[in-house]
């Protein structure tokens, strides 16, 4: 964080008010750096790291520049994957807060293209997408980039290293050729360089917010395990850290599922996240995680990839990592933001070698065995998940689930947490003193007038629900 204050910027009073109700209290370097250029019209080349705050770098300068009463797509915003095209769209709506009626809509592949068809018949200002699904739209003409103004290509490095540069360039030839075009990128190769000259105007700003960054405030520990009952030490390191919450690295798939269900044996609350799973079955994984309805995520580099966690308080690397890089990688996922996170390394003895580069004056070594014991040590998430068979599609909004569990239903606001609505399904968290009284409330509740079916995520589904409803959810 730095010292500057987005009210030096030539904001609206709603917009500064809205940051400071986010809890953004000053920029972040990429921030400080690009705002100005961007709220000036140039075009900015941007190189910064993963979580240094490049989404509302360039989402406050598409904000501002929007014109609402103007119905069209006035910025896009290209992302590599669905995922991070999803990140980028909830913190562009969490920005929009402040500005009336803003209709951002993601168009991603691997979801039905027919739905997105109609969502863009309805109109839309902020687009935020992966490239080949807009160019296929843009193709059809079912989306037109006429009145585009401003053209984002978030994390460009790695649409570049995923082969979307043809892709890229169709979609850009679809844009006008007087815009305003951002561009941010976590590294900067010859590539990178190579597509700014191509696309940005000359005098495009270039900056890098490496140097400037403060580092993330973690605590490194290496523990080196003299037994070979890694998942007694790992169940060690949990107690003793006794975090929030946990991200564990493992190197396969098979064995971060064993980890989970050692982990849960244990009374710790874990699930699993690898490749393996259907896409549902991973957005119901990371939406527990996200909505403190799991405490511990055991994932692979892979499966993890792109997810970004805000408040994770530890991040455990239960096999050492692959290489050097991959370990600032995985530790970054904690300590964001100037909170304070713990990175603990379990090694054994024949990666003493291997451990000596990680080294250092900051980082902690010690052995495992001098933990103290922590018995009957539990890690119970702080909710449970409640899915509502009804979404988007149904005219669902967070106001009417929590119209119907409080009020009569009788549970206090404090009591429910984050809401997600997809077309089909609602999601919402609520603290796990209330669940069995959210759910028979809202079973036996009507919302907009219609009962729907509720169930709690993570036990088994009702019988009576039917395997067409188990495809719906794949499509959402
Ligand atoms: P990046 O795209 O660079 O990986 P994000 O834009 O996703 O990073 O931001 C990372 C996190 O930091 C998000 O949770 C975001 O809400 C938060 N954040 C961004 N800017 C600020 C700020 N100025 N003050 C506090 N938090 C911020
Ligand atoms: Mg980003």
């Amino acid at each position: 964080m730095t010292e500057a204050k987005f009210s030096s910027l030539p904001l609206s009073k709603e917009m500064l008010h809205n940051l400071d109700e986010l809890g953004y209290k000053a920029m972040t370097a990429v921030q400080e750096q690009s705002l100005p250029h961007v709220l000036n019209g140039f075009d900015v080349l941007a190189q910064a790291k993963t979580g240094s705050g490049k989404t509302a770098a360039f989402g406050i300068g598409l904000l501002h520049k929007l014109n609402v009463k103007k119905f069209r797509v006035q910025s896009l915003v290209l992302c590599p994957t669905r995922e991070l095209a999803d990140q980028v769209a909830k913190e562009l709506r969490r920005l929009a807060r402040a500005t009336h009626n803003v209709k951002i809509l993601t168009i991603c592949g691997g979801v039905a293209f027919g739905p997105q068809y109609g969502s863009l018949l309805h109109g839309a200002h902020i687009i935020v997408g992966t490239p080949g699904r807009i160019l296929k739209h843009l193709d059809k003409g079912y989306m037109s980039l006429k009145d585009l103004e401003i053209l984002v290509l978030d994390e460009a490095d790695r649409m570049l290293d995923m082969g979307f540069k043809d892709e890229l360039d169709q979609v850009i030839a679809h844009a006008p050729e007087v815009r305003q075009t951002l561009l941010f990128s976590a590294t900067f190769p010859d590539r990178i360089k190579e597509l700014s000259s191509t696309i940005q105007k000359e005098d495009a700003v270039s900056v890098a917010a490496i140097s400037e960054e403060p580092p993330n405030e973690i605590t490194e520990y290496f523990y080196h395990m003299t037994s070979d009952d890694k998942i007694a030490c790992l169940k060690k390191v949990v107690a003793h850290h006794a975090p929030q919450n946990a991200l564990v690295f493992c190197n396969t798939k098979i064995e971060s599922q064993d980890i989970a269900d050692k982990l849960v044996s244990s009374d710790i609350d874990a699930l699993a996240l690898h490749g393996d799973l259907e896409q549902y079955e991973r957005n119901d994984v990371l939406l527990r995680f996200m909505n403190s309805s799991c405490s511990v995520l055991v994932a692979t580099d892979v499966a993890a990839r792109g997810i970004d966690i805000e408040d994770l308080a530890l991040v455990v690397n239960y096999d050492i990592p692959p290489n050097y890089q991959t370990y600032i990688h995985r530790i970054g996922r904690t300590g964001r933001a100037g909170k304070a996170g713990v990175a603990v390394t379990l090694y054994l003895d024949l990666d003493i070698r291997l451990m000596e580069q990680y080294r250092n004056e900051s980082r902690i070594f010690d052995k495992i065995d001098s933990l103290s014991n922590v018995d009957n040590f539990t890690l119970k998430a702080p909710n449970s998940t409640l899915v509502i068979e009804g979404g988007k599609k149904d005219k669902m909004r967070p106001g009417d689930i929590l119209g119907a569990l409080t009020g009569e239903a009788g549970i206090p606001v404090k009591y429910i947490g984050k809401i997600d609505l997809y077309d089909r399904q609602s999601y919402v968290a609520i603290d796990r003193s209330m669940i069995n009284k959210a759910y028979t409330q809202l079973k036996k509740r009507k919302i907009k007038g219609r009962r729907f079916p509720v169930w709690m995520l993570g036990q088994k589904k009702p019988a009576d629900m039917s395997n067409v409803w188990e495809k719906s959810r794949l499509v959402r």
